[in-house]
């Protein structure tokens, strides 16, 4: 569904990615870890085109990300033809960003109404099913500011879901969360990985990467350094740097 070929990246000077090759398949769950500035945001935010990209090509669904190929040169798409692809693809960020003056319920339908055109009683059933899926049906009602962190960042993630991505895309989820509420972010997660959605989610929860990933990836200075099951990158590192990361959850 994924395939990332020699993605480079830079700001200005900063190289943050030095040629990143990532493919992931239909249903697959990949957990990207890796040390903070190693680039896994920059490189999430590629694959949906919140970056641009310097070098190589990301393909989502069968279609490059933002460029097409003219006489065999790149050139970027329209920003319509991006808000198209970007349609497949669903983003959770570390701060969930509801609408604060929205209910859950409200947020849930809104990209479905606004943008895709659906129906509000064909959104609000879809969302109501959504919200029942994170557990929060009883609080369809609530405003961001009467959920608790957990909660919204739930909303939050029926909220991604509403556009039926064909990718979603978690950047951290339950870093801004208090340890007592990343439980249930991470519950809802794995739920979404045994029905099969194909995910891939940057976090430093390595309990959530060695029971919900398919895959795990080890990212450092800007380049995939290591891969694999995660029974072989989390028990059984075989690059220094993968150790060396991996000895402070210990
Ligand atoms: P963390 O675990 O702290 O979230 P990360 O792996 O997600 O780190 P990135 O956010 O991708 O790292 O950042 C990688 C590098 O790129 C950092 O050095 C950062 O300062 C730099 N960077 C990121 N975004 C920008 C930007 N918009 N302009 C300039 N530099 C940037
Ligand atoms: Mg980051």
């Amino acid at each position: 569904l994924v395939q990332a070929r020699n993605v480079h990246k830079s700001f200005e000077s900063l190289e943050v990615l030095k040629g990143i090759d990532l493919d992931v398949a239909p249903g697959e769950v990949v957990v990207i870890l890796g040390p903070s500035g190693s680039g896994k945001s920059t490189f999430l935010r590629c694959i949906n085109h919140l970056e641009s990209i310097n070098r190589g090509s990301i393909e989502v669904d069968g279609e490059q990300i933002g460029y097409r190929l003219n006489k065999g040169r790149l050139v970027r798409l329209s920003n319509h033809a991006i808000a198209l692809q970007r349609r497949k693809i669903g983003m959770v960020f570390q701060q969930f960003n509801l609408y604060p003056h929205m209910t859950a319920l409200q947020n849930v339908i809104e990209a479905p109404i606004g943008i895709h055109g659906e129906s509000r009683r064909q959104a609000t059933e879809n969302a109501m099913a959504l919200l029942d899926r994170v557990g929060l049906s009883a609080k369809a009602d609530n405003y961001p500011r009467q959920l608790s962190g957990g909660q919204q960042q739930r909303v939050a993630i029926a909220r991604a879901l509403a556009i039926k991505p064909k990718l979603m895309l978690f950047d951290e989820p339950t870093s801004a969360l208090d340890p007592e509420l990343v439980g249930e972010v991470l519950a809802t997660m794995r739920d979404l990985a045994k029905q099969g959605l194909t995910m891939i989610v940057v976090t430093h929860e390595i309990g959530f990467a060695r029971e919900a990933a398919d895959r795990v990836v080890f990212m450092d200075g800007g380049k995939v350094v290591e891969q694999g099951k995660p029974e072989d990158v989390i028990g059984n590192p075989q690059h220094p740097r993968t150790r060396s990361f991996l000895s402070r959850f210990i």
